[in-house]
């Protein structure tokens, strides 16, 4: 009896989980996927003739923009969180890895974190050309939707009310779909067109953190501590690994928290925790992308750079 029972726990666990070290098993509702992990540009990248871009394609190795979808496995309802330009190949993707077949209407929600290219040009393949998508809910801040309502081609979607843009307030919770609560918290960056946000989403087994694009930690302070508090699994902004990538910039002047200096401000949850802190948003150059025993040496410390098609269940 007891082997039977210890099998039915280890098929639980099986099944449950494929990403390492996800923190629950066969538990939860909603499935998050990571559909990709790159930079705005991807890999390759636009106009780079560097060893990064150039072994890609002779490899035909491509990584796509940070993205997650999420897969509500009681009703089918999906959610994308970010439309990047590669948005064709990852909504396949959530298609395949959640089991749902769908058309015209390829998700029931969108959510995004801020209006810099590689986060939500994908928006425009849900106009009249392409998908010709139905009310399709858009959750945005205020200051994004004003932006879509009054700037083409986004205004046009609205117009047709192929998208719908739809506000939430920062750091009030709100339900893109039944079951699903999401806040967003305000982060620095370079706001042109919109604000930024980070997602906290969380379903009824767990909770994840997005923080795609980020320009500091600190710049106000308990920001990191507010964006990690109660998160079984935090996907954080890793642009660049240490600075070395851009030459004869200093540490302290580049836009993005590099991810040596936020290993080291978590280095002693992540230790506790492994696999609690995933990097992603990586900069084509960045060397964890090319580097394997750059990343082992990060994973011994306890933090994971996220993958393609990784799920946790919440
Ligand atoms: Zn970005
Ligand atoms: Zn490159
Ligand atoms: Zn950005």
């Amino acid at each position: 009896m007891r082997r039977i029972v210890t099998g039915l726990l280890l098929l639980v666990v099986a099944v449950g989980c494929h990403a390492p070290d996800a923190p629950h098993t066969g538990a939860g509702r909603f499935d998050v996927f990571v559909l990709g992990i790159a930079q705005d540009g991807g890999l390759p990248h636009v106009g780079c003739s560097k060893g990064c871009c150039r072994s890609a394609r002779k490899a035909g190795r491509r990584l796509y923009p940070a993205c997650l979808g999420i897969h509500d496995t009681e009703t089918g309802k999906l959610v994308l969180v970010e439309a990047t330009p590669r948005i064709e190949p990852q909504l396949s993707r959530l298609h395949e890895l959640s089991g749902r077949a769908r058309s015209r209407q390829p998700v029931d929600a969108v959510l995004l974190t801020h209006a810099h290219i590689g986060h939500y040009l994908g928006l425009a393949q849900f106009g009249r050309e392409v998908a010709g998508t139905k009310g399709l809910p858009v959750h945005v801040t205020p200051r994004f939707a004003g932006f879509l309502r009054t700037h083409g081609p986004w205004k046009q979607l609205v117009a047709l009310d192929q998208i719908r843009p739809t506000t939430f307030a920062l750091r009030e919770v709100f339900s893109p779909i039944p079951g699903l609560f999401v806040t967003a918290i305000p982060v620095p960056h370079r706001d042109e067109f919109s604000d930024t946000v980070a997602f906290k989403i969380r379903g009824p087994q767990g909770t994840v953190v997005f923080v795609p694009d980020i320009d500091a930690w600190d710049r106000a302070p308990g920001l990191l501590e507010e964006l990690i508090d109660g998160v079984d699994v935090a996907w954080l902004d890793a642009t660049f690994y240490d600075g070395s990538e851009l030459p004869g910039r200093d540490l302290s002047e580049i836009p993005h928290p590099p991810m040596v200096m936020t290993m080291e401000r978590l280095a002693e949850s992540a230790r506790k925790r492994p696999g609690r802190f995933r990097f992603i948003h990586l900069n084509h150059t960045n060397p964890v992308l090319h580097d394997a025993a750059l990343r082992k040496a990060l994973e011994r410390r306890g933090f994971r750079v996220a993958q393609p098609g990784e799920r946790v269940r919440i």
